[in-house]
């Protein structure tokens, strides 16, 4: 599993100890050729890597570990090859493929902030679905140290960052939503305008990074958040209509450990909402809502993000079946819909009962109109072998980071839109 370590070769430092960063082995075939697994050989079981620690009721795949993200020292003008090992994991039940060697991997970055992808590399490997694949980097670098990672990274580092330049707008507060397994602070940040009083506002909560390697969300708050400070007019009518209250990383811990889903403890945070004993992380932030509520302020809207950017334009929204509302908040529920169909043009919604996770538990516990985004990996019909390779290479990609964030701006929109389509009605 990704893991604290410093690798030194004979020319290059391999450094993971640091925010986010996580590897699992690094073995040097040549001074300048690394092969790295983002998982060990024995979490890799009958086509699925799967995590020992789980606590035997989840699904194995919650342990998978396709993430990583490193440093490499001592890079500097000459040609280097990673050799990263990779899986394509076909999920029989479904018959839905998940490729997580997805083709804008790895990223590289010579400041661990600002991230490009790689283009000279090409696919390795062989031709089952469950065979092992290798990603084959070969970059000539043009600094000493430089950045290699799955994605582009979200990290707790980045975020304390935002929260500090964001939280010096007057719109903006930063305050704490709960405490972690591991006792880190769990950050909300919250958006108005503090000229409107609460009571003549929708209150929007969002949570996102539940899953820690599902990194578009943290982009996508950004992009939220940074809409939400500026002078456009929307987002002034924005403030004035809602209190937006983001949760960005809800597991800080593992995104801290560089992991790839799930909690080094084992716990799916998103199977902890309707527990009577959730872990910490999610029991905390539930005082949080609870307390909320006791003040008599409402949850309005709550969106729990998970991918948030996707290949070609897709997303796709886990929703509440409509039995779940009374017939006033299924009239709004299809109306916030639609606000976000108009802004995502390509979201597909599939009905979904989220028992148990954060979209059900805002819809049943705290009367919200609550859903999930998702949508950051490639998910389809499983494809062949051929077809794999074949999408590796053909330049297909996630959004783009600037894409993402403007994607942030139009779900902002959306919002108004709904706030729009209810004064309607009055
Ligand atoms: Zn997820």
């Amino acid at each position: 599993m990704a893991s604290k370590f410093v690798f030194q070769g004979t020319r290059l430092r391999l450094s993971t100890d640091f925010d986010g960063g996580g590897l699992a082995k690094v073995v040097e075939a040549e001074p300048d050729v690394l092969d790295c697994w983002p998982y060990l050989e024995d979490e890799y079981r009958d086509g699925f890597i799967s995590l020992r620690s789980l606590d035997g009721a989840g699904d194995r795949r919650d342990g998978a570990n396709y993430s990583f993200l490193f440093r490499l020292d001592g890079c500097r003008d000459r040609k280097i090859t990673l050799r990263i090992h990779v899986l394509h994991e076909r999920c029989k039940a479904d018959d839905v493929s998940v490729v997580y060697a997805n083709p804008d991997f790895p990223v590289i970055s010579y400041d661990g902030d600002s991230w490009a992808r790689t283009p000279q590399k090409h696919l390795l490997g062989g031709d089952g679905l469950a065979d092992e694949k290798i990603i084959e980097v070969e970059h000539t670098f043009s600094q000493d140290t430089v950045w290699i990672s799955y994605q582009y990274p979200y990290t707790n580092d980045r975020l304390r960052r935002v929260a500090q330049r964001i939280g010096s707008s007057p719109f903006c507060r930063v305050e704490v939503a709960g405490r972690s397994t591991e006792g880190r602070d769990i950050p909300l940040i919250s958006l108005t305008d503090p000229a409107v009083p609460l009571r003549a506002k929708q209150v929007a909560w969002f949570t996102g990074l539940q899953h820690c390697a599902e990194l578009g969300a943290g982009w996508g708050f950004e992009g939220m958040a940074e809409f939400l400070i500026s002078d456009a007019p929307l987002a002034a009518e924005a403030r004035r209509k809602f209190e937006f209250k983001f949760i960005p990383i809800v597991n800080v811990d593992a995104v801290a450990e560089g992991r790839g889903r799930i909690h080094r403890s084992g716990r799916n945070l998103n199977r902890e909402w309707e527990r009577p004993d959730p872990v910490c992380d999610i029991g905390t932030i539930r005082q949080t809502l609870d307390a909320w509520r006791a003040q008599g302020h409402p949850v309005s809207t709550f969106v729990d993000l998970h991918g948030f950017s996707t290949v070609d334009g897709k997303w796709f929204a886990p929703v509440l079946p409509l039995e779940n509302f009374s017939a006033d908040q299924a009239r709004r529920y299809e109306q916030l819909l639609a606000a976000i169909k108009r802004q995502l043009p390509g979201m597909q919604y599939d009905p979904f009962p989220s028992v148990g996770l954060a979209a059900g538990a805002a819809v049943r516990t705290y009367g919200a109109l609550g859903l999930s985004i998702d949508g950051w990996i490639y998910k389809g019909p499983a494809p062949t072998a051929p077809d794999l390779s074949s999408y590796y290479t053909s330049g297909r990609q996630v959004l783009p980071l600037a894409e993402i964030q403007a994607a942030g701006a139009r779900i902002v929109q959306a919002w108004v839109d709904f706030a729009g389509s209810q004064e309607r009605e009055l």
